[in-house]
């Protein structure tokens, strides 16, 4: 008898956007961040003790706690770390939504919600956003089992107001709120300060965006206490020593470099609003994006049109096969040279189809 099949946990995956390795491209298609890391992230590595590697690590990766609880102004037992918020998020799924009542997140989002939910069994609803791309926050009214947000949102860019933030979860006392904050370095709104007010929110981000960091997967979570002690004993339960001495060294280093994290950051910003503009004129349409990427569509010219014929020029951008949104691009940005040979290409593109 083979009947180990029967008993196989079978899923469909999440599909991160591809990693083409060519040298001349232009990477737009997975909201990496164009810059770098630190000069002290690289001085941290080349300096890194490597036969402490003997060792296993910190389980709670302290060293980087503190550093994160100290830019954020928490507490170190405010903090939680993990591979990646992709793998804080996975433990948050799993800690905080054990209800048998659906939790909520809007159809267009973070396209990895609805796989964790699966793989945890975890019902859930979708809300419609509305044409706009925007929240409709009386959807989150309904009872539930959860709440998660991504804010701004992705892949549509759209930033909500704390205010909006603050209503959802007034309706929503009785269970965990999670806001993933993955972009909010580039607009600026974080809800941190509704930890403090409220103890269900939790709040996520990562060093993978804004921080340059993407490869070294470092994500974090930030809430009260107790969401991070339970958040904790999930972990603990699965992988006592889940972020590398490596990691926790880069990490550190990253944090720490304000002034470099502010300076690319500005640009990224710079270059972002630079591109609207760009896209405006050849003819795009799209929500307004407090991100580092661009979710557009193009008034007369098809989305996959435009994705395969700037491939063959090793432009890479994103476009999800998904109805609704299957017309649109979602464009990363990229250094400010980048976006103009991205820019001229594309012009060519509109105008011969
Ligand atoms: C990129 C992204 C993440 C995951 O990033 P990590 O690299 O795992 O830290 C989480 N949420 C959203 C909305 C993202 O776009």
């Amino acid at each position: 008898m083979k009947n180990w099949k029967d008993n196989l946990r079978t899923i469909e995956p999440y599909v991160p956007g591809e990693q083409p390795d060519l040298p001349d491209m232009v990477k737009l298609n997975t909201n990496e961040n164009p810059y770098p890391p630190s000069e002290k992230v690289v001085k941290a590595i080349k300096e890194f003790n490597t036969d402490s590697l003997r060792l296993y690590p910190d389980p709670s990766s302290g060293a980087l706690a503190d550093a994160i609880a100290q830019n954020y102004n928490v507490d170190k037992n405010q903090v939680f770390v993990g591979v990646g918020s992709d793998d804080v998020l996975a433990i948050a799924f799993m800690t905080f939504f054990n209800s048998n009542k659906p939790v909520l997140f809007p159809n267009i989002t973070y396209s990895f919600y609805n796989v964790w939910a699966e793989l945890f069994g975890i019902p859930y609803i979708r809300p419609e956003l509305d044409k706009n791309f925007q929240i409709n926050a009386k959807d989150y009214y309904q009872e539930n089992g959860g709440v998660i947000i991504a804010n701004p949102n992705a892949p549509t860019g759209v930033c909500q107001d704390i205010g909006f933030l603050r209503d959802i979860i007034e309706h929503n006392l009785d269970v965990v709120v999670i806001i993933d904050e993955a972009y909010i370095d580039f607009s600026g709104k974080s809800a941190l300060s509704l930890t403090k007010e409220y103890d269900n929110v939790l709040i996520i981000q990562t060093c993978s965006k804004s921080r340059s960091l993407a490869g070294m997967r470092i994500g974090y979570a930030m809430g009260n206490k107790e969401l991070i002690e339970a958040m904790d004993n999930v972990r603990f339960s699965f992988n006592s020593y889940p972020m590398t001495r490596l990691s926790v060294a880069a990490g550190v280093a990253a944090i720490q470099d304000k002034e470099y994290f502010i300076e690319t950051t500005r640009k990224i910003i710079a270059t972002r609003e630079w591109t609207k503009k760009e896209l405006r004129r050849l003819g795009f349409i799209f929500a307004d994006s407090e991100t580092n990427f661009i979710f557009a569509t193009h008034q007369s010219v098809n989305a996959s049109v435009i994705f395969n014929r700037l491939k063959e020029k090793h432009i890479f951008v994103r476009h999800f096969n998904t109805p609704g949104i299957n017309n649109y691009l979602r464009i990363s940005i990229g250094t400010q040279e980048e976006m103009k040979y991205f820019i001229s290409e594309l012009e060519k593109i509109v105008l011969y189809p």
